[in-house]
């Protein structure tokens, strides 16, 4: 059999078993499509079947989370952990809350999350977990029963050396400290089973800023290739969250202008740059809306809708809020106002149509399971400090994780040249993280 009719029979198993997820189908193919060289290259991929094992999570669990809110009624959710593969390390990855979650979203996450440990030179599996609970208007106390709830049943199934979930959408540091509590509290145990912890209680300095750091750090990496800086270049950066708020903020503490936020509802625009104090005080603090900001500083604009950031003329593009928001139109949009760089902060937010156009128009485009691994490289590095049981400077943080993200770049850029696809990082990264786990995969036997 050809190689191409290997992908196309591994990627209809995927299909016929996993029906209706599709965003789990568009990261299946995605990351196939680009393995063709290398399985040309190494017949024994396919003669031991690692494509068709690599597809197929070793464990998924979906479960009931019950729980009470602040009137006295029940309230239920599902919850979900997929465990991915722990070819190189315990399972690691995310958890998120969010009403879109079902098990197709927890699945391309996770299996996305294969190859971006991998990436990171860490020993990490991928995993991925979340529930279709919405924290937005939950009391805290609220928030606090459901996570104790999800915990309860989780706790049965993760541990430091097993599977380690840290942060996503919908949970950050409260949430992590809910759910670290109750863990503790069933285990009666003290260790590393989460990573974004509070720093008294062992977390990482720079954990809160790694994966925006990180993301700004790999564009300046590749600028620097072209002999450039983000001196003096526009930014847009979508989304503000966690990613997108310290993205902003290394953007900004490089000489770059960040011009354009935006959150589920709609984007703002402050030609003079955007204030990040402000931003940070509207969505940390009091957890409102963006459109806020526009009350405060008057030079800014805000539009109802959250595409329309892409039409705003910027030399560098960050989609840092959810998967799929950046489209082929939005695409053509960036090309046409002369857009040169596009990395992806958040997790697939690029459609494959939207890919194609950048690559197709020369635009540097850096997939997410290379550009947002730096959180979870400082995630690894939580891991590795709560092992010592010692915790690191900041200083020390911030230069570990630029040295992975240096390295993440020379390694999807020479995986591409190698395999003739110069420039091309999603191949370069898809390839890079790929090798690695399927040559353990290998040599651990079929399993
Ligand atoms: P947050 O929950 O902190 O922020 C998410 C942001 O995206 C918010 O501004 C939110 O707006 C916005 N958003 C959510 N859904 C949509 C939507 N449908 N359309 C437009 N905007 C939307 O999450 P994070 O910043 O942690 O995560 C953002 C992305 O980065 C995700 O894809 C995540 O998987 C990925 N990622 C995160 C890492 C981390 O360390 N945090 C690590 C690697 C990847 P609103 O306030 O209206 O909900």
């Amino acid at each position: 059999m050809s190689s191409k009719n290997v992908i196309e029979s591994v990627y209809e198993q995927v299909l016929k078993r996993n029906p209706g997820e599709n965003e789990f189908h568009q990261a299946v193919k995605e990351v196939l499509d680009s393995l063709i060289p290398v399985i040309e290259e190494n017949p024994q991929y396919v003669d031991s079947r690692i494509l068709d094992r690599i597809v197929e999570p070793e464990r998924v669990l979906m479960f009931r989370v019950p729980w009470i809110d602040d009137a006295g009624k029940v309230q239920v959710n599902r919850g979900f952990r997929v465990q991915f593969n722990s070819a190189i390390g315990p399972y690691k990855g995310g958890i998120r809350f969010h009403p879109s979650v079902y098990l197709g979203i927890i699945k391309f996450l996770g299996f996305e999350q294969i190859f971006k440990n991998s990436l990171t030179g860490l020993m990490m599996g991928g995993g991925k977990g979340g529930s279709d609970f919405d924290p937005k208007g939950k009391s805290n106390n609220e928030v606090m029963r459901f996570c104790q709830s999800f915990m309860t049943e989780l706790c049965k199934h993760i541990g430091a050396d097993t599977d380690v979930p840290a942060g996503d959408i919908g949970v950050g540091g409260r949430e992590v400290g809910y759910m670290f509590g109750q863990y503790k509290r069933i285990r009666n145990e003290f260790v590393g089973v989460l990573t974004g912890k509070g720093l008294q209680w062992g977390g990482s300095l720079v954990r809160t800023e790694a994966t925006g750091y990180g993301l700004v750090y790999i564009v300046d990496e590749l600028l620097k290739e072209k002999g450039e800086s983000f001196e003096g270049k526009t930014v847009t950066v979508s989304g503000s969250g966690n990613v997108a708020i310290y993205a902003t903020e290394k953007v900004q503490q490089l000489g770059g202008k960040v011009v354009a936020m935006s959150d589920s509802n709609g984007f703002i625009y402050d030609p003079q740059g955007i204030k990040l104090d402000t931003v940070k005080q509207i969505k940390e603090v009091e957890r409102k809306r963006i459109k806020e900001y526009c009350t405060i500083h008057t030079s800014a604009k805000y539009t109802e809708g959250c595409n329309g950031i892409w039409t705003v003329k910027c030399d560098v593009a960050l989609p840092c809020a959810t998967q799929n928001e950046l489209d082929g139109a939005s695409a053509k949009a960036l090309v046409k106002n002369g857009c040169k760089v596009v990395a992806e902060g958040a997790n697939m937010p690029t459609t494959p149509d939207g890919a194609d156009i950048f690559i197709e128009n020369n635009v540097a485009f850096l997939p997410g399971k290379a550009a947002n691994a730096g959180g979870v490289a400082v995630s690894g590095l939580e891991m590795a400090q709560n092992s010592q049981r010692y915790a690191w400077t900041f200083e020390r943080a911030d230069a570990e994780l630029k040295n992975i993200m240096v390295n993440i770049y020379k390694n999807i850029s020479s995986a591409a040249e190698k395999y003739g696809k110069k420039g091309n990082y999603i191949v370069g990264a898809n390839i890079a993280g790929f090798v690695k786990v399927a040559d353990s995969m290998l040599a651990q036997g079929v399993i």
